[in-house]
């Protein structure tokens, strides 16, 4: 009996280390363990057995089972652990292997000059305001002091929705909205940068541009604080020694009116193709707000004045950059659009 038990110790023992699986176990539990397993045989066999040997043979039989519950567990355990080895080395991530690059995108060259002049202004304490692009021909010409029938109003043929409703044909409405919004209050000191919109199209004209509105308001605003300030912005755009030149001309919603031109940014003033040889260049159109629409606007003309201007950023960017079609800001070429990377 003894023999037999030790023979199935032995034979369990290795037959646990061996195992590869969980049903492998299984197996070796049923055959050694289970209700007709070789231990449970020899337990039940023990009644064969003198009294003095049977105390002897069941310690001997449990403390087999012991052992072979024990060696079952253990095993299943290190098959378990072998088997996250598995998958974990299965999972590896190799982090030799060089990165995919991120694609990294950049601004716009209009955007850039965008920002930069609001910087500018922002720097000068003027504040950002934006407006609608759709715009009622209220707001787009008539508070603007162009009355239905002006001419000035050919100069600047839109797309229309509706007789009153149209693609503003410049950043001019924001002056009234502004206005309206918080007159009679001083002092404003607004920049309205946004999306245009003309019936043009040429290399110095596109369908949709983009300008920059400015409009300060408060008493006793000169041309003098109107030229100051354009002075201080070509400045800071274009160069420490840069000079601005007011010519006087007409817009419908400012008295006096000025072009504005700049030292020409290629020859510096001596003169060259670009500035057909007078060595100026007009960036911007500008002037005093006209009595009617700061009137129209809820101002008392007799109390405060303002100045207003309005540039064209593609004009701006493309004096700074050297770009000569406007067109090409807008196709999207990237051969062109990395070089502002
Ligand atoms: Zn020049």
């Amino acid at each position: 009996m003894q023999e037999q038990l030790a023979e199935i110790a032995k034979n369990a023992r290795s037959e646990i280390n061996a195992a590869q699986t969980e049903e492998d176990l299984k197996k070796a539990q049923v055959r050694y363990l289970g209700k007709k397993g070789e231990i449970t045989t020899v337990l039940r066999g023990m009644g064969k057995l003198s009294p003095e040997e049977r105390p002897v043979i069941g310690s001997l039989a449990n403390q087999i089972r012991d052992e072979i519950t024990t060696l079952l567990k253990e095993r299943e355990e290190n098959l378990r652990q072998e088997a996250r080895k598995r998958q974990m080395e299965a999972d590896r991530v190799d982090v030799t292997l060089p990165g995919r690059p991120v694609a990294q995108g950049f601004l716009h060259p209009l955007t850039q000059v965008i920002e930069e002049i609001c910087d500018i202004f922002l720097g000068m304490g003027f504040s950002i305001a934006e407006g609608p692009e759709v715009e009622t021909d209220y707001y787009n010409f008539e508070a603007l002091n162009l009355p239905k029938d002006h001419p000035a109003r050919d100069m600047q043929d839109s797309f229309y929705f509706q007789p009153e409703m149209l693609l503003r044909t410049h950043t001019s409405p924001m002056q009234v909205r502004t206005m309206e919004k918080v007159a009679p209050q001083v002092p404003v000191r607004i920049i309205a940068p946004g999306k245009v919109y003309r019936r043009d199209d040429d290399a110095t004209h596109s369908p949709m541009f983009h300008q920059i509105e400015g409009l300060a308001i408060d008493y006793d605003i000169s041309l003098a604080d109107l030229k100051g300030t354009l002075l201080s912005f070509a400045r800071q755009m274009f160069g420490p020694k840069q000079q601005v030149r007011l010519r006087p001309s007409f817009f419908p919603f400012t008295e006096p009116s000025a072009e504005v031109d700049i030292a020409c940014v290629i020859c510096e003033g001596s003169g060259c193709n670009v500035c057909k040889h007078t060595g100026w260049i007009e960036i911007l159109g500008s002037g005093m707000v006209h009595p009617k629409v700061l009137a129209m606007s809820g101002y008392d003309p007799e109390e405060h004045t303002g100045y207003a201007f309005g540039m064209g950023i593609e004009r701006i960017a493309m004096l700074k950059y050297g770009v000569n079609d406007l067109r090409l800001f807008f196709q999207n070429d990237l051969r062109m659009l990395r070089q502002f990377r």
